[in-house]
Protein backbone atom coordinates (compact mmCIF):
# COMPACT_ATOMS: atom_id res chain seq x y z
CA UNK A 1 0.00 0.00 0.00
CA UNK A 2 2.78 2.51 0.60
CA UNK A 3 4.24 1.52 -2.42
CA UNK A 4 0.89 2.40 -4.76
CA UNK A 5 1.43 6.19 -5.03
CA UNK A 6 5.33 4.85 -6.43
CA UNK A 7 3.77 2.52 -8.79
CA UNK A 8 1.18 4.55 -10.16
CA UNK A 9 3.74 7.06 -10.58
CA UNK A 10 6.16 4.93 -12.57
CA UNK A 11 2.85 3.57 -14.66
CA UNK A 12 1.84 7.19 -15.54
CA UNK A 13 5.41 7.68 -16.64
CA UNK A 14 5.57 4.45 -18.72
CA UNK A 15 2.39 5.68 -20.69
CA UNK A 16 3.44 9.10 -21.53
CA UNK A 17 6.71 7.45 -22.64
CA UNK A 18 4.59 5.48 -24.51
CA UNK A 19 2.68 8.61 -25.57
CA UNK A 20 -0.99 7.73 -23.74
CA UNK A 21 -0.55 11.33 -22.16
CA UNK A 22 -4.76 10.09 -20.76
CA UNK A 23 -3.81 7.43 -19.58
CA UNK A 24 -0.20 9.10 -17.87
CA UNK A 25 -2.87 11.28 -16.33
CA UNK A 26 -4.93 9.06 -14.72
CA UNK A 27 -2.12 7.77 -12.75
CA UNK A 28 -0.56 10.57 -12.11
CA UNK A 29 -4.35 11.66 -10.39
CA UNK A 30 -4.39 8.17 -8.65
CA UNK A 31 -0.75 9.02 -7.07
CA UNK A 32 -1.92 12.66 -5.69
CA UNK A 33 -4.94 11.13 -4.39
CA UNK A 34 -3.56 8.34 -2.60
CA UNK A 35 -0.78 10.76 -1.59
CA UNK A 36 -3.45 12.80 0.17
CA UNK A 37 -5.56 9.91 1.52
CA UNK A 38 -2.03 8.81 3.81
CA UNK A 39 -1.55 12.42 4.88
CA UNK A 40 -4.42 12.81 6.51
CA UNK A 41 -4.70 9.53 7.61
CA UNK A 42 -1.31 10.28 9.19
CA UNK A 43 -2.99 13.85 10.41
CA UNK A 44 -5.65 12.08 12.51
CA UNK A 45 -3.57 9.64 13.96
CA UNK A 46 -1.04 12.60 15.54
CA UNK A 47 -4.13 14.09 16.20
CA UNK A 48 -5.14 11.59 18.57
CA UNK A 49 -1.84 10.68 19.93
CA UNK A 50 -2.00 14.64 21.20
CA UNK A 51 -4.53 13.62 22.46
CA UNK A 52 -3.86 10.92 24.37
CA UNK A 53 -0.34 12.96 25.36
CA UNK A 54 -2.99 15.71 27.04
CA UNK A 55 -5.12 13.10 28.63
CA UNK A 56 -1.83 11.75 30.30
CA UNK A 57 -0.40 15.04 31.08
CA UNK A 58 -3.92 16.09 32.79
CA UNK A 59 -4.39 13.04 34.84
CA UNK A 60 -0.60 13.64 36.36
CA UNK A 61 -1.65 17.21 37.15
CA UNK A 62 -4.52 15.70 39.06
CA UNK A 63 -2.31 13.06 40.95
CA UNK A 64 -0.09 15.60 41.41
CA UNK A 65 -2.45 18.09 43.26
CA UNK A 66 -4.20 15.28 45.18
CA UNK A 67 -0.13 14.08 46.25
CA UNK A 68 -0.20 17.62 47.26
CA UNK A 69 -3.39 18.48 49.00
CA UNK A 70 -2.51 14.72 51.13
CA UNK A 71 0.67 16.39 52.03
CA UNK A 72 -1.08 19.48 53.59
CA UNK A 73 -3.99 17.25 55.63
CA UNK A 74 -0.98 15.04 56.75
CA UNK A 75 0.20 17.94 57.93
CA UNK A 76 -2.60 19.33 59.32
CA UNK A 77 -3.15 15.39 61.06
CA UNK A 78 -0.20 16.18 62.72
CA UNK A 79 -0.91 19.92 64.21
CA UNK A 80 -4.15 17.72 65.44
CA UNK A 81 -2.48 15.43 66.67
CA UNK A 82 0.00 17.57 68.91
CA UNK A 83 -2.94 19.49 69.91
CA UNK A 84 -4.81 16.64 71.10
CA UNK A 85 -1.52 15.80 73.34
CA UNK A 86 -1.08 18.74 74.50
CA UNK A 87 -4.90 18.92 75.43
CA UNK A 88 -4.79 15.20 77.13
CA UNK A 89 -1.77 16.52 79.25
CA UNK A 90 -3.03 19.98 80.09
CA UNK A 91 -6.05 18.15 81.33
CA UNK A 92 -3.40 16.04 83.48
CA UNK A 93 -1.45 18.70 85.00
CA UNK A 94 -1.82 21.02 87.65
CA UNK A 95 -1.38 24.63 85.98
CA UNK A 96 0.79 25.74 88.88
CA UNK A 97 3.74 23.44 89.61
CA UNK A 98 3.31 21.79 86.16
CA UNK A 99 3.11 18.46 88.42
CA UNK A 100 0.46 16.04 87.51
CA UNK A 101 -2.95 16.94 88.95
CA UNK A 102 -5.00 15.57 92.09
CA UNK A 103 -7.33 14.10 89.08
CA UNK A 104 -4.30 11.86 87.07
CA UNK A 105 -2.40 11.01 90.46
CA UNK A 106 -5.55 9.20 91.25
CA UNK A 107 -6.04 7.61 88.21
CA UNK A 108 -2.35 6.76 87.76
CA UNK A 109 -2.30 5.29 91.65
CA UNK A 110 -5.19 3.10 91.27
CA UNK A 111 -3.68 1.24 88.21
CA UNK A 112 0.18 1.18 90.35
CA UNK A 113 -1.39 -0.35 92.84
CA UNK A 114 -3.62 -2.80 91.09
CA UNK A 115 -0.48 -3.69 89.24
CA UNK A 116 1.95 -4.12 92.51
CA UNK A 117 2.53 -7.29 94.45
CA UNK A 118 4.02 -7.80 97.62
CA UNK A 119 7.09 -8.76 96.20
CA UNK A 120 6.86 -5.36 93.75
CA UNK A 121 5.06 -3.15 96.17
CA UNK A 122 4.09 1.00 95.05
CA UNK A 123 5.58 3.30 97.31
CA UNK A 124 3.72 6.54 98.53
CA UNK A 125 4.93 9.50 99.97
CA UNK A 126 2.60 12.50 100.82
CA UNK A 127 4.44 15.59 101.27
CA UNK A 128 3.21 18.95 103.02
CA UNK A 129 4.67 22.22 103.64
CA UNK A 130 4.67 23.52 106.78
CA UNK A 131 3.00 26.46 108.43
CA UNK A 132 1.99 27.13 104.80
CA UNK A 133 -1.22 29.51 106.23
CA UNK A 134 1.55 31.43 107.93
CA UNK A 135 3.64 32.17 104.71
CA UNK A 136 0.45 33.39 103.00
CA UNK A 137 -0.69 35.00 105.63
CA UNK A 138 2.67 37.26 106.52
CA UNK A 139 3.85 37.49 102.87
CA UNK A 140 0.75 37.05 100.91
CA UNK A 141 -0.68 34.30 98.66
CA UNK A 142 1.52 35.08 95.48
CA UNK A 143 4.67 34.60 97.44
CA UNK A 144 2.91 32.00 98.60
CA UNK A 145 2.58 30.12 94.91
CA UNK A 146 5.93 31.00 94.21
CA UNK A 147 6.76 28.61 97.12
CA UNK A 148 4.53 25.69 96.22
CA UNK A 149 6.70 26.50 92.31
CA UNK A 150 9.55 26.09 93.84
CA UNK A 151 8.80 23.18 96.35
CA UNK A 152 7.13 21.25 93.14
CA UNK A 153 10.62 21.78 90.99
CA UNK A 154 12.61 20.46 94.44
CA UNK A 155 10.15 17.57 94.26
CA UNK A 156 10.87 16.82 90.19
CA UNK A 157 14.51 16.96 90.96
CA UNK A 158 15.13 14.63 93.38
CA UNK A 159 12.56 12.29 91.36
CA UNK A 160 13.64 9.13 89.27
CA UNK A 161 12.17 8.31 86.35
CA UNK A 162 9.10 6.25 86.41
CA UNK A 163 7.88 8.07 89.73
CA UNK A 164 4.85 9.56 89.12
CA UNK A 165 5.12 13.58 90.85
CA UNK A 166 2.13 15.31 91.58
CA UNK A 167 0.47 18.30 93.40
CA UNK A 168 -2.49 16.58 95.68
CA UNK A 169 -4.20 19.71 96.49
CA UNK A 170 -3.11 23.10 98.32
CA UNK A 171 0.36 22.31 99.51
CA UNK A 172 0.31 19.02 99.46
CA UNK A 173 2.28 17.11 96.92
CA UNK A 174 2.77 13.29 96.36
CA UNK A 175 5.25 10.88 94.84
CA UNK A 176 4.48 7.75 93.81
CA UNK A 177 7.50 5.10 92.97
CA UNK A 178 6.62 1.59 91.74
CA UNK A 179 8.21 -1.40 92.81
CA UNK A 180 9.61 0.34 95.70
CA UNK A 181 9.60 0.42 99.31
CA UNK A 182 9.33 2.92 101.78
CA UNK A 183 12.28 2.76 103.27
CA UNK A 184 14.08 3.08 99.43
CA UNK A 185 11.90 6.46 98.48
CA UNK A 186 11.91 7.82 102.53
CA UNK A 187 15.89 8.09 101.44
CA UNK A 188 14.86 10.17 98.84
CA UNK A 189 12.39 12.09 100.56
CA UNK A 190 15.25 12.99 102.64
CA UNK A 191 17.40 14.40 99.71
CA UNK A 192 14.10 16.53 99.24
CA UNK A 193 14.39 17.78 102.64
CA UNK A 194 18.65 18.42 102.29
CA UNK A 195 17.75 20.43 98.61
CA UNK A 196 14.77 22.18 100.70
CA UNK A 197 17.12 23.33 103.71
CA UNK A 198 19.91 24.34 101.20
CA UNK A 199 17.73 26.46 98.63
CA UNK A 200 18.21 29.70 98.64
CA UNK A 201 14.53 30.70 100.09
CA UNK A 202 16.50 34.15 101.36
CA UNK A 203 16.78 35.43 97.76
CA UNK A 204 12.88 35.29 97.28
CA UNK A 205 12.25 36.92 100.90
CA UNK A 206 15.33 37.12 103.45
CA UNK A 207 13.36 35.79 106.40
CA UNK A 208 11.51 33.08 104.36
CA UNK A 209 11.79 29.42 105.39
CA UNK A 210 9.96 26.52 103.79
CA UNK A 211 9.83 23.25 105.48
CA UNK A 212 8.46 19.74 104.91
CA UNK A 213 6.64 17.14 106.25
CA UNK A 214 6.04 13.79 104.71
CA UNK A 215 4.88 10.25 105.32
CA UNK A 216 5.65 7.19 103.29
CA UNK A 217 3.96 4.07 103.33
CA UNK A 218 4.12 1.01 100.61
CA UNK A 219 1.69 -1.61 99.60
CA UNK A 220 3.23 -4.54 100.82
CA UNK A 221 3.31 -3.23 104.80
CA UNK A 222 1.01 -0.70 105.01
CA UNK A 223 -2.07 -2.19 103.09
CA UNK A 224 -4.46 -3.95 104.88
CA UNK A 225 -4.90 -7.27 103.89
CA UNK A 226 -6.65 -8.13 100.36
CA UNK A 227 -5.91 -6.73 97.30
CA UNK A 228 -3.64 -3.69 97.09
CA UNK A 229 -5.92 -0.69 97.41
CA UNK A 230 -4.65 2.95 96.78
CA UNK A 231 -7.06 4.62 98.79
CA UNK A 232 -5.41 2.88 101.84
CA UNK A 233 -1.83 3.33 100.71
CA UNK A 234 -2.59 6.84 100.60
CA UNK A 235 -4.65 6.90 103.94
CA UNK A 236 -1.40 5.03 105.43
CA UNK A 237 0.84 7.50 104.36
CA UNK A 238 -1.15 10.40 105.64
CA UNK A 239 -1.54 8.90 109.21
CA UNK A 240 2.20 9.25 108.52
CA UNK A 241 2.33 12.39 107.76
CA UNK A 242 0.34 13.76 110.95
CA UNK A 243 2.84 11.59 112.86
CA UNK A 244 5.87 13.76 111.30
CA UNK A 245 3.89 17.07 112.20
CA UNK A 246 3.17 15.59 115.62
CA UNK A 247 6.82 15.05 115.92
CA UNK A 248 7.46 18.92 115.66
CA UNK A 249 7.17 19.00 111.71
CA UNK A 250 10.34 19.12 109.41
CA UNK A 251 10.18 15.27 109.80
CA UNK A 252 9.85 12.01 107.68
CA UNK A 253 7.89 9.18 109.04
CA UNK A 254 8.44 5.66 106.73
CA UNK A 255 7.14 3.72 109.86
CA UNK A 256 3.19 3.26 111.44
P1 LIG B 1 0.60 22.55 108.76
O1 LIG B 1 2.02 22.77 109.10
O2 LIG B 1 -0.17 21.90 109.84
O3 LIG B 1 0.45 21.83 107.47
O4 LIG B 1 -0.06 23.99 108.59
P2 LIG B 1 -0.43 24.72 107.26
O5 LIG B 1 -0.58 26.16 107.54
O6 LIG B 1 0.57 24.38 106.21
O7 LIG B 1 -1.78 24.02 106.85
P3 LIG B 1 -3.23 24.60 106.67
O8 LIG B 1 -4.03 23.45 106.13
O9 LIG B 1 -3.70 25.25 107.94
O10 LIG B 1 -3.09 25.70 105.56
C1 LIG B 1 -2.87 25.43 104.25
C2 LIG B 1 -3.01 26.71 103.50
O11 LIG B 1 -2.69 26.55 102.13
C3 LIG B 1 -4.42 27.27 103.52
C4 LIG B 1 -4.70 27.67 102.10
O12 LIG B 1 -5.16 28.99 102.00
C5 LIG B 1 -3.36 27.57 101.42
N1 LIG B 1 -3.45 27.23 100.03
C6 LIG B 1 -4.09 26.19 99.45
N2 LIG B 1 -3.93 26.21 98.13
C7 LIG B 1 -3.17 27.30 97.84
C8 LIG B 1 -2.66 27.86 96.62
O13 LIG B 1 -2.88 27.37 95.52
N3 LIG B 1 -1.90 28.98 96.72
C9 LIG B 1 -1.63 29.58 97.92
N4 LIG B 1 -0.88 30.65 97.94
N5 LIG B 1 -2.13 29.06 99.06
C10 LIG B 1 -2.88 27.94 99.03
MG1 LIG C 1 -1.94 20.46 104.42
MG1 LIG D 1 0.81 22.37 105.56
Amino acid sequence: HVNLPVLHEELSAAHAALGDHAAALHHLSETLRLERSRHSAERRQNLQSFEVLHRIQALQDIAEQERHRNDELNVHLQELRALNRRIRELGRTDHLTQLTNREHLFHEGERLAAASTPQRPLAAAIIDIDHFKRINDTWGHQLGDTVLQHTAQLIRSVARPGDVTARYGGEEFTILRPDATAADLAQTCQELQRRMHAHPWQDIIPDLRVTLSIGVADTAHSAPPGPPDFDALVGEADRRLYAAKNAGRDHIRAEA
